[in-house]
This record gives structure tokens, C-alpha cells and sequence, in this order.
């Protein structure tokens, strides 16, 4: 196992920056928020850390890119910063998630939630669902594995991949014979396996939609510091990842949406306390296909809440 450390010189300025401008406008920033993103270049600090690779296989082994400090993020004519008139990021599930159209509604509503808390200060909107079939996405049948997928456009990404048994043998949602199918006949796809819907399955669905919707905003690939930024090659590396942003990252996206760390971290804790977005609503139909209102599986978030925590008592010292 190899560590990825770089020296607090390296890392201070890949934060803070030597642009003049810069620096002044990160000496702006109140005293707990400077705390706690000095973090990133203390030796000994026990919120931040070096990457570790586990293999060569992982991402900065084997897609070499150049790295992106604060400056250079600063400086993309191309990254997007959202304005008064445009400040909402809209999520459409594209076919089900969890075996009822009431699980996915449901896990899509925990998704958004998570969202606003992470990008803080955006308004997330849910766009009706629609079937695979509407996408006109042509799709394969994976030779290998037998699986499923979609041949999708920038943007879009699954959660399927997440299910703790995809690249398994005996994944349930591999086709169970060998079909020939023509690439407008979408009928593969009805009642098509889901994953079980569990708290592993939600920490890397919020993992994954917030890692690319990080890459919208032109943050690239963190090579820094263990961070949601890093790339993943493989499910191993992609659990590996923390589930949120170091301070070089984190102070690309406060630049990008201009939150207060401490409500963005709030926000999270209450997300991850709250059982459900909103209260239940016992509809006849839903009663029928649901009786008991599903509580959001938040287990897997409990370690990272702590950690949270701890950040939040570094900016309220
Ligand atoms: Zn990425
Ligand atoms: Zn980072």
C-alpha cells in the first residue's frame, strides 16, 4: 500500500494560492472557516489525510491527469458558477430504482435532500421519472458479464453498478439467457432486476451524484488529499473515497456557490438525522403497495457524521 503525501508547502498553496488577490480574499474568510481548512497542510490533523493506493490499478496509477489547485479552478473560463437566474441542478431518474415506483420516488426524494445539503444554497428539483425506453439511448448486452447497459451521454451515470453484487457471477440482475435483441426493442428492460435498496447502496449513490455534479462545476480530479474528488477506477477504491471534499476542493466549491461551511455542515447532520424527507403520506394506493412508510437506511453515514461533527466544533471553537 502507497500514500500520496505531499509536503504543507504543496498543499498550502494548492489552497490558499501566491496569487495576491487570492490570498486576501481566503484571509477574508472568517476565523473558524480558515481553522478548519488549514486542516489540509496540518501534519497531524485527524480530518484530513494523504490518498492511499491499494493497487495499480487504481485511478492516479493508471489515468495520469495533471492536478487542479485552487487557482486553477479559480481561473477555468469554462467552470460553471450558477447566478440568480440560474441556481438549480435537476436530477431525473431514468428507468426504477428499488422494486416499486414508491421505493424509487422515495430514494430519489433522499437523493435531492442530500444534494441541497451538499451544494448548499441550490435548489434541487426532481424531473418526472421516465423509462429507459424515452432516453433513445441505444444499449448492450454485456458479452462478459451478461449485464445491462445503457449507452449514455456526459451526465448521466448508474446506480446498478452499486449493487454490493454487479461484477459478481451470480448478480440477479445478469440476463438469464442469451438474447438477441434489436437496439429499438427496449422490452429487456421491463421488470428488469433492481438492487435491494440499503444504506450502502444510498452512501454510494450520493457519493457517485455529488462526485459528478462536483465535475459541472469544473472541480476536476483531486489529487491532493483523500477526498469525494478522487477518481475511482473500480467499487473498492470508489468505497475507499470519502464522502466529502477536502479543503482545497471544498474551497473551489464555496468560491463556486458561496455557502457558510458551518450551515453546509449542518445541513448534512440534519439530513442525515431526519428519517424521511417529509412526512409520509398514507395514500390508499400506497398503503396498499407499501403499508409501512420506508425510513431512510442511514447506517452506513453514521461514522462520517461524526466526522462532521468534529469539523463543525474546529469552526465553532
Ligand atoms: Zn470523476
Ligand atoms: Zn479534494
Amino acid at each position: 500500500m502507497q500514500t500520496v503525501r505531499h509536503s504543507e508547502h504543496t498543499l498550502r498553496t494548492a489552497l490558499i494560492s501566491k496569487n495576491p488577490a487570492l490570498v486576501s480574499q481566503y484571509e477574508k474568510l472568517d476565523a473558524g472557516e480558515k481553522r478548519l481548512m488549514d486542516e489540509a497542510f496540518r501534519p497531524d490533523s485527524d480530518l484530513f489525510g494523504p490518498i492511499t493506493l491499494h493497487s495499480q490499478s487504481d485511478w492516479i496509477t493508471s489515468h495520469p491527469e495533471a492536478p487542479q489547485d485552487f487557482e486553477e479552478f479559480f481561473n477555468d473560463p469554462y467552470r460553471k458558477t450558477p447566478s440568480p437566474q440560474e441556481h438549480s441542478i435537476y436530477i431525473q431518474c431514468i428507468g426504477l430504482l428499488g422494486n416499486t415506483r414508491s421505493i424509487s420516488e422515495e430514494y430519489v426524494k433522499w437523493l435531492k435532500g442530500y444534494c441541497e445539503a451538499f451544494f448548499y444554497g441550490l435548489t434541487v428539483k426532481l424531473l418526472e421519472p421516465v423509462p429507459v425506453s424515452a432516453t433513445r439511448c441505444s444499449f448492450r448486452i454485456n458479452d462478459n458479464t451478461q449485464n445491462l447497459q445503457i449507452h449514455a451521454g456526459v451526465g448521466i451515470f448508474s446506480f446498478a453498478r452499486y449493487g454490493s453484487d454487479f461484477y459478481s457471477s451470480h448478480y440477479e440482475g445478469k440476463l438469464k439467457k442469451l438474447q438477441k435483441k434489436s437496439s429499438s426493442d427496449y422490452s429487456v428492460f421491463d421488470n428488469y432486476y433492481v438492487p435491494e435498496v440499503t444504506s450502502v447502496l444510498l452512501l454510494r449513490s450520493c457519493k457517485t451524484l455529488t462526485h459528478e455534479i462536483g465535475h459541472i462545476f469544473g472541480l476536476r480530479h483531486c489529487q491532493w488529499l483523500a477526498c469525494l474528488m478522487q477518481g475511482s477506477n473500480h467499487l473498492e477504491e470508489a468505497d475507499q473515497r470519502p464522502l466529502d471534499l477536502c479543503p482545497i476542493c471544498l474551497r473551489k466549491l464555496q468560491s463556486a456557490i458561496g455557502f457558510h461551511l458551518k450551515d453546509r455542515y449542518k445541513a448534512l447532520v440534519r439530513w442525515v438525522d431526519a428519517e424521511s424527507t417529509d412526512t409520509p403520506t398514507v395514500s390508499p394506493e400506497r398503503s396498499r403497495e407499501d403499508p409501512l412508510s420506508l425510513p431512510k437506511p442511514v447506517e452506513a453515514f453514521k461514522e462520517w457524521r461524526e466526522w462532521i461533527t468534529k469539523c463543525l466544533a474546529v469552526l465553532q471553537k
